[in-house]
């Protein structure tokens, strides 16, 4: 399902399957998790969106063949393939450690093809093994919406009470976690939106409430998942002194101007930027010992338009999932 045009509905296509280059791995995909991130490539809110392209970054599968210099997967092998999918490695950055920050990198489902797709090819030396006894569509939002929650989560550093705007795959994945690590979460929502409020509770949240309402105490953090810059204010306006807020997403709806005072007091606005190769391992790995569940809508492949628009609505609860029917 292709992206041919920015602001078009994706296009079932026909591609001549590759062979894996030295380094990659031909995967025959099982589910492909649907992220905010592929709605803003097809509204054409990311800089140099080149069509046509395959979305999907969140690509659970299996391997079916192998580049001559990959020894870390097998045939066989289930993989997951991020959002990262290549980085110089020479650069000040990818020397570092902030290969998320490599200027050349690339990107699964943005500047390379992705998983709304039978099969993708990906740099094997970024993907993550995955256990193979999970369901695929379970354990897809993990590889996006979990990795990328959990480097904001990681980087709120000690909230002792949490605030998540926006409860959507990304929040429902890293309460679990914080309520596992005995932190307090604050759930804030659309206004209206009382079926995500009462999927929030479900989940730990301490409470759930519009976004536009004031947090029934002060955070120590907060963390925005929802694409909405207003919401930089308003999550100042709830933190205490010293707090954090930190955000997800890649793209905002730009940021109003807002009195200096909610940023005074050592208050601290950051944003998170992709995914390290650490991460995923990291994550992952605490996901499985957890034994973190992603709740999950499935879709076929042909009717990812219509995942997106789901997700678009806010009607999801949890997260959209494209499953890929064995082929
Ligand atoms: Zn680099
Ligand atoms: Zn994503």
């Amino acid at each position: 399902m292709r992206l041919l045009a920015p602001g078009a509905p994706l296009t079932p296509s026909e591609v001549a399957l590759p062979a894996p280059g030295p380094q990659e791995l031909l995967i025959r995909v099982e589910a492909c998790g649907v992220c905010r991130t592929d709605l803003h490539l097809i509204d054409n809110e990311l800089p140099d969106v080149h069509c046509p392209i395959t979305p999907g970054h969140e690509v659970v599968g299996i391997v079916t063949a192998r580049g001559a210099l990959v020894t870390r997967f097998a045939v066989g092998d289930r993989v997951g393939v991020p959002w990262l999918a290549w980085t110089c490695g020479v650069c000040e950055f990818c020397r570092a450690g902030q290969e998320n920050l490599c200027p050349r990198a690339r990107f699964t489902g943005y500047t390379r093809d992705g998983g709304y797709a039978e099969e993708v090819l990906a740099d094997a030396r970024y993907c993550l093994p995955l256990p193979g006894n999970a369901p695929a569509a379970t354990l897809a939002p993990l590889l996006c919406a979990g990795l990328i929650g959990y480097r904001a989560y990681r980087k709120a550093g000690e909230a002792r009470t949490l605030g998540l705007y926006g409860f959507g795959a990304a929040a429902h994945l890293i309460a679990q976690v914080a309520r596992h690590e005995g932190r307090r979460v604050f759930a804030f929502t659309r206004a209206g939106d009382e079926e995500g409020q009462r999927f929030a509770r479900a989940l730990g949240a301490e409470w759930a409430g519009p976004s536009d309402e004031p947090a029934p105490e002060a955070l120590d953090a907060a963390i925005l998942f929802a694409p909405v810059g207003a919401l930089i204010p308003a999550a100042l306006g709830a933190c205490r002194p010293g707090g954090r807020v930190v955000c997800a997403g890649i793209h905002m709806s730009d940021v109003p101007a807002f009195p200096y005072r909610l940023l005074w007091g050592e208050r601290s606005v950051a944003s998170v930027a992709n995914l390290t190769r650490a991460d995923g391992e990291e994550f992952l790995g605490l996901a499985a010992r957890l034994g973190l569940t992603a709740s999950v809508e499935r879709f076929a492949l042909a009717d990812a338009n219509r995942a997106l628009e789901r997700l678009r609505s806010g009607a999801l609860e949890g997260a959209a999932v494209l499953e890929v029917p064995r082929h």
